[in-house]
């Protein structure tokens, strides 16, 4: 590099240097501290504090490009459309597997009412109800005495058959797990009434209570 060049360069720093300074002179009033401490949202336009903002290393100033605010509608938004969408999955497998739930259901019933035996089958059909919002409990031994008090057939066929619990009026139509919804009744004819209401308690008491 000859002495020229060289003077040249450095009277280019020296430009360079005055630029800078002329720069930072034009900005004293909006000092560089401050417009650090401000940042605006890319989705609802403000001008937000940073402390407005999440961290995200892999952008250039270290920040999300939206507010804490619009993330969280956008996450809630996201949400919102992929709960949609696996409950919509959800209802089409199990319209599909219908039949297979159905003696699934049956099977687990089985099984479990011999292993956890009434106490705690009393207990799973509460918690059960509680969870869909039906209401009402009842206890072991209420259900035995009921299921005594009809003479321990099914209300509706009148066969010894092991009972299962029917809700009178179903669980899906609001009716809670109290004793008095709750009627005995064997299996395949707690499957036959389906989710209608039907009430045997009514033609069991005539039958009982005629001479
Ligand atoms: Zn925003
Ligand atoms: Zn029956």
């Amino acid at each position: 590099m000859g002495q020229s060049a060289l003077r040249s360069s450095l009277d280019g720093q020296v430009e360079n240097a005055k630029m800078l300074g002329l720069h930072l002179s034009s900005t004293t009033n909006h000092p560089a501290d401050e417009r650090r401490s401000v940042k605006r949202c890319w989705e609802c336009q403000r001008t937000l504090p940073i402390e407005r903002f999440q961290v995200d290393r892999s952008r250039r100033d270290g920040l999300c490009a939206i507010c804490k605010e619009c993330a969280r509608v956008r996450r809630a938004a996201y949400r919102e459309k992929n709960r949609e969408k696996e409950n919509a999955l959800a209802r089409v497998w199990a319209k599909r597997h219908r039949p297979y739930l159905r003696v699934q259901g049956r099977l687990y019933y089985q099984a479990n009412s011999a292993r956890l035996g009434p106490m705690k089958l009393a207990a799973r059909n509460n918690r059960k109800a509680r969870i869909r919002g039906a209401g009402g409990t009842h206890t072991a031994v209420e259900w035995q005495a009921l299921c005594e008090f009809y003479g321990n057939v099914c209300l509706c066929c009148r066969r010894e058959r092991p009972l299962a619990r029917d809700h009178v009026i179903p669980v899906s139509k609001g009716g809670g797990s109290g004793i008095e919804n709750l009627q005995p009744l064997c299996a395949s004819c707690n499957s036959k009434k389906g989710d209608r209401a039907i009430d045997f308690r009514l033609r069991a008491n005539n039958f009982m209570s005629s001479p």
